[in-house]
């Protein structure tokens, strides 16, 4: 943590400005401008060819694949899409760029004016500006360990080199590391709904840099800002964020400047280094890449993509919370991932009682999965299996109190609903004399509650239900027991 030499009043002097630049690798088959796989974990250096790794004279074609799927997130982060964008070369050296250049996008990129709605700390939400989004390639990867003689040398694997991306700049519109942390997990849902990326951080699918700077609460200008870069997953951006929040204002209490830099986190000593001042974009001298015409959405183009736009996750939760009565917690959990909410909601629609497929699966089947430290994924109970189950309870032909045995065995013996339900066929009582006499019983040692009953408080049929259910082992067949009871306490 960050030195706890700076008094909450002081903190409190200083607002933060924070702004993100995330990378995502777009999940086309071949890379950006060449048809070598683009495949994470290969044998170093072999998915590479004289384009990727530029080779003179070897001329790029922009994937087609790559263009749908940056105008598909565009789309979905409410971007404007220019018909007709630029491919700009980046110049810089690097032993992983041995082009000596990057092709990415400058002044004109394909998208731009976007934003993502966040969450804040009082509950409201908070719209989050996006500036641009540009396409560009990947450099390749410098292997610094893992080597016998890691320490004397740098080894090179070129074959990240062209693989597309997606560089999503957001406006300095982010105050605090929370509403940091939100905008990130938004986006990186949003992504994967679209299905243009895996997001998967640790592969570096996604790749989060930060810019913050601090100023004096109603400063009319930002203050410098550092760049925090490397950072590998979104817990670990909000603590350096908060680690350098601390320090800037630090610099500035004792009397010095911030320094305009480019920083590394440390995630084990929790604390952020300067890594080299920062490159101003003048640096990279960009200039239109000669090898490649302008880059084309034409409104047929766009069209046809926003229609395999999917229904976006925040939306998706307001209509489900509706239509299922869901708590926002529950609608969170069902709309987690876009596959297990489609494969929820397409069971739930063949269901004669779709909010007990929801009830069924956040309680019963959540509550043992979690018991297990089971993911959804290795649930034994498929949702047909919670299909079936809602009917049969919808339906009156097993009781809550039988269900819950069922839903046991299929845990234990890792087995679905149907196979448990087929199998076992637990025994009902749907002898209306048998329940009846079990009725009297129970009405017979609790007078009280009778006179209750009969006083006005027609709530009170449950008590008896629920003791009739217990002393019949849960077997009663609850449709019929509900019917019996009602009509022995009105007589
Ligand atoms: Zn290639």
């Amino acid at each position: 943590m960050a030195s706890a030499a700076i008094s909450p009043d002081v903190l409190a002097k200083y607002e933060p400005v924070i702004g993100l630049e995330v990378h995502v690798q777009l999940l086309t088959a071949t890379k950006i401008f060449c048809g070598c796989a683009n495949r994470f974990g290969a044998e170093p250096n072999t998915n590479i060819c004289p384009v990727c790794i530029g080779l003179p004279g070897a001329l790029p074609v922009l994937n087609e694949k790559a263009i749908e799927f940056a105008t598909l997130a565009s789309l979905a982060l409410n971007c404007e899409v220019r018909e007709r964008s630029i491919f700009a070369r980046k110049n810089y050296f690097y032993p992983d760029l041995p082009k000596g250049y990057q092709i990415s996008q400058y002044d004109k990129p394909i998208a731009e004016n976007g934003w993502i709605d966040v969450p804040t700390a009082d509950g409201s939400m908070k719209r989050i500006g996006i500036t641009r989004l540009h396409m560009e390639e990947d450099a390749g990867k410098s292997l610094h360990d893992g080597f016998s003689d890691s320490a004397t040398r740098t080894y090179l694997d070129l074959n990240r080199c062209g693989t597309p991306l997606a560089e999503i700049v957001s406006e300095p519109d982010i105050r605090t590391p929370d509403e940091a942390f939100e905008y990130l997990t938004r986006l990186k849902e949003i992504l994967l709904y679209t299905g243009v990326s895996d997001c998967n951080m640790e592969e570096g699918s996604l790749r989060c840099d930060a810019n913050v700077s601090v100023r004096l609460k109603g400063a009319p200008k930002f203050g410098t800002k550092a760049e925090v870069k490397n950072v590998n997953s979104f817990r670990f951006i909000r603590a350096a964020l908060e680690y350098e929040i601390e320090r800037q204002i630090e610099v500035i209490e004792s009397g010095g400047r911030v320094a305009q830099e480019t920083r590394l986190y440390n995630a084990n000593e929790g604390r952020t280094y300067s890594m080299r001042s920062k490159e101003q974009a003048h640096d990279y001298r960009y200039f239109p890449e000669p090898d490649l015409p302008p880059l084309i959405v034409s409104p047929e183009l766009l069209s046809a993509t926003s229609k395999k736009l999917p229904e976006m996750p925040e939306a998706r939760r307001v209509r489900m919370i509706a239509e299922y009565e869901l708590s926002e917690q529950d609608a969170r959990t069902l709309t987690a991932s876009r596959e297990f909410a489609d494969r929820f909601e397409a069971a739930a629609k063949t269901a004669r009682n779709p909010r007990r497929v929801a009830n069924l699966l956040l309680s019963e089947v959540a509550g043992r999965l979690k018991a297990l430290d089971l993911e959804p994924e290795q649930s034994p109970v498929s949702m047909g299996g919670i299909v079936l189950a809602a009917d049969l309870l919808d339906e009156g032909k097993i009781s809550s109190k039988q269900l819950k045995q069922l839903l046991d065995v299929c845990f234990e013996k890792s087995e679905d609903f149907g196979t448990v339900y087929e199998r076992e066929k637990p025994q009902q009582i749907t002898d209306a004399s048998a329940l009846e006499k079990l009725i009297d019983e129970v009405i017979a040692a609790n007078p009280k509650q009778v006179e209750q009953y009969r006083a006005g408080k027609k709530t009170m049929a449950g008590f008896f239900v629920g003791q009739v259910m217990r002393a019949s082992k849960g077997q009663a067949n609850p449709a019929l027991l509900n019917e019996l009871v009602a009509k022995k306490l009105e007589a």
